[in-house]
This record gives structure tokens, sequence and C-alpha cells, in this order.
């Protein structure tokens, strides 16, 4: 057998063994906190789309308007034709929302990142991370070249140190005869396996202090926090001189695909030219670019899907209290049930998928080895019932499993079973 062969078989036997082997499952009908799968309507817990916006009737009435106008597909890259009004205008929408000059639309999350961090950074540089950011961040660091330096989960310390070991700043290493150093420190708003926040205003006193950019990516935080949902740099008060990087994602909270930069002119001007992601791809399909437009208005206008988000939370919250999960204080949709061992995670979702609930086990490496969970997401479409037969459901199928052989470890802002 070849090598590559031998490695891919070495890989899955090593996943099984661990408990770490997914599977694909479709789904074969969407309805409003539902899915349908295998001909079985499960409430579902496993949806980013945390406004409920990705079926409202009006987002997927402008979907239907704009094809019929617009076509299905771009059919060129934004700079060779395939850009149209329908981007222009989501752009500046975007823009808008998030208090920034221009705003610059991406296939997805990680294109945006793929393409802005090596457009901003290269080699001899630093890239300062949290050790959780989305992996989409560490990998586009690691493509452009620089340093990759990784602190521990929302240290604002481990920050400072990672930025002191970047060496001298630009000034002092000119002395030197060094080429100068550039730094960028880089977080996720809301922590999409965690549910917590970074501490932003540190970080972005930090960033000044030492000369270094801040970006933040808030693609589980546009929509879901903030005034009119417009993100935790807004509700922060941080405009594009302490934030100069701001990345949102459009296939979360806004129901859709895609993604976006936003900052000032002179950052999407360079981005225009420089992120190699952008330029050489298509366009997003104009049709899904009108039909964001529309999320995006529902989105900031209309605050009951963030207060229903909110009370259903606190329900959550403290009826898993009660079933003996010690419950941090989560400002957003998402409830991480840690568990600790892969076998029992997915033995617990796949109980709770026998009593008519959709909740992903999520294993390492999504995430730290030992901290497996149960990943429950909110969304504005579910009822407070669901919640409770949820829990209901939760307690039966924790008393149907051995007990565990290890206490899982302690997380910060994380809910553990005791
Ligand atoms: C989902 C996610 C991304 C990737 O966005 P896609 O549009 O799905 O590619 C990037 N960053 C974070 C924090 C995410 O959760």
């Amino acid at each position: 057998m070849d090598l590559i062969r031998q490695r891919i078989r070495d890989a899955a036997r090593l996943r099984e063994a661990e408990a770490r082997r997914r599977v694909l499952t479709p789904v074969g009908e969407r309805r409003p906190g539902r899915v349908v799968i295998d001909g079985r309507e499960l409430v579902n817990f496993a949806s980013n789309d945390y406004l409920g916006l990705a079926l409202d009737p009006r987002v997927t009435a402008e979907l239907r308007r704009a094809a019929g106008t617009l076509g299905a597909g771009a059919g060129a890259s934004h700079l060779l034709g395939g850009h149209q009004e329908a981007h222009a205008a989501l752009e500046a929408a975007l823009a808008d929302w998030t208090g920034r000059e221009r705003a610059l639309l991406f296939s997805s999350g990680w294109s945006a990142a793929l393409g802005a961090i090596p457009a901003l950074i290269g080699g001899g540089d630093t890239c300062v991370q949290d050790k959780l950011n989305h992996a989409c961040l560490l990998d586009a660091a690691i493509l452009s070249g620089a340093r990759l330096s990784r602190y521990p989960h929302l240290d604002v310390h481990g920050a400072h140190r990672q930025l002191q070991l970047a060496g001298p700043e630009g000034g002092q290493r000119r002395a030197r005869g060094e080429a100068p150093a550039a730094r960028l420190l880089v977080t996720d708003a809301m922590f999409s396996m965690d549910g917590d926040l970074a501490p932003l205003p540190a970080l972005a006193d930090l960033a000044t202090r030492f000369g270094a950019w801040l970006m933040v990516d808030e693609a589980h935080s546009l929509g879901v926090l903030g005034p009119a949902g417009a993100g935790l740099t807004v509700a922060s008060t941080l405009d594009a001189t302490r934030v100069p990087v701001l990345m949102g994602t459009l296939g979360k909270a806004l129901g859709g695909f895609g993604a976006f930069i936003a900052g000032d002119a002179e950052l999407i001007e360079h981005l225009i030219n420089a992120a190699r992601s952008w330029l050489f791809t298509t366009a997003l399909p104009p049709t899904l670019a009108a039909a964001t437009a529309v999320a995006v208005d529902l989105a900031r206008r209309e605050d009951w899907r963030r207060e229903r988000l909110q009370a259903l939370g606190g329900r959550l919250a403290s009826q898993l209290t009660g079933l003996g999960f010690s419950v941090g204080a989560l400002p957003g949709p998402i409830y991480p049930l840690i568990v600790g061992d892969n076998a029992r995670a997915l033995a617990l979702a796949a109980a709770l998928k026998a009593e008519g609930f959709l909740v992903p086990a999520i294993r390492p490496p999504t995430v730290p080895p030992g901290t497996a969970r149960l990943r429950v997401s909110l969304t504005a479409d579910h009822a407070p019932a669901d919640i409770d037969r949820f829990c209901a459901a939760l307690a039966r199928a924790m008393g149907q499993l051995p007990p565990p052989e290890l206490p899982p470890p302690p997380l910060p802002g994380a809910i553990h079973a005791r």
C-alpha cells in the first residue's frame, strides 16, 4: 500500500478508537426551530441561525425576486464584472451597521480570514491570537508567514506577554539595522464553542500600547449583541482606530452565506488590491446579497428577536442549574455542556436525538482534548416549551449513562456537568 493510503487508514483507526469519527447526516427539510431528518422532525439546537432569519418569508421572497433579474450566480469575480449593485448595497448596509467607512464582501468567513490576514502581515511579523480563536484565523496567520503566538483563552496578561515577546518595536529594530516588524492581535468576539466574550476594551488598549492592530471576528456576535445587534465591537464603543479590522459573517445570525471585512476606506482599498482569496474568486451570488440586505434590515430593527433569545437563555440556564450543571454567565445563544469524554458526549447526543432533539456532540480537534461537549445553540424560533422538554430529556439521558471516570477539567465561562 502507498504511504498516503496507509496514513488515511491509520488516521481512521485512531479516530475510531478515540470516538472522534464524524459522520455526515443530510437534513431533509427545515422549519422554524425544527429540522426533518430521516422523516422525523427534531427540535434543532444545532443551528447558528440565531435570529431565525434564514426562513423569514421576507428574506426568502427577496431571494426569489432577485433571482429573476440577477441570475443564480454572479458569473465573474468582483473586479472583472461580477460586482453587482446588490453587492454594493449590502456592503453599504454592513458598513453603516458596524459604524465603519466601508465594508468588503467575501465568499465565506474562511475566505475573509485567509484574504485579510496575509494582506496585512507576513514573514518577520507576529500574529498574536487567543488559543480558542476560530480555526480560519489561526490558519490565516500560518498562511501569512508571520510568527503565530497564542495566549491562554481570554487572558489579557498572556496577550501582553506575547506582544512583548514579539521583540522590540519598529524604531528600535530600525536602529539595529533590522526590518521593522508589525504585530496583529486577533480575537473572536464571541467564542464559537464556549459562548463567552473577548475582553475587547482591554485588548484594544493593549494593541494601542504596542502599536499593534486589533482584528475582531464578530461571526457569532453580529446580530446578537450590542445596540441594534451591531456586535460586540460597537457595544464596546470601539471605533476603527481602536479596532481597525472588523470581520463579520453572513451565515450565522443573518441566516445567509458569506462574510465581510469592515474598516476605513484605505484598508478596504488595500484588500481590493491585495487579498488573494477575494481577488481570485467568483463574487457572492447577487441573489444572496439582495436577500441578506433584507436580513440585515430585519436584524437591526427587530429587537424582539434578541429579547426572545435572552429570555430563552435565562430559562435554559436556570433549568441546567437545577439539573446539577454549574452555569456560568453566558451573554449569548451558545450553551456548551461540557461532558469531557468523547464517547459520553456521543451517547448523550444519540439519546437526545432519540427523544427528538438535534444537539451536536463537539469533540477534539474542534475543542481541546478532554472537553467534549454538547453545544446547544438557541434561536429566536424556539419556544419556551422546547427548552423545558429538552431539559427533561437531558435529565433522563444523563440518568442512563454510567458515571464518568474522570471529572471534566474546569474551563472559564463554560458549563460543566457535576
Ligand atoms: C463560522 C465561523 C467562521 C467561518 O465563517 P464561514 O462563513 O462559515 O466560513 C469564522 N470565524 C468564526 C468565529 C466562526 O464561528
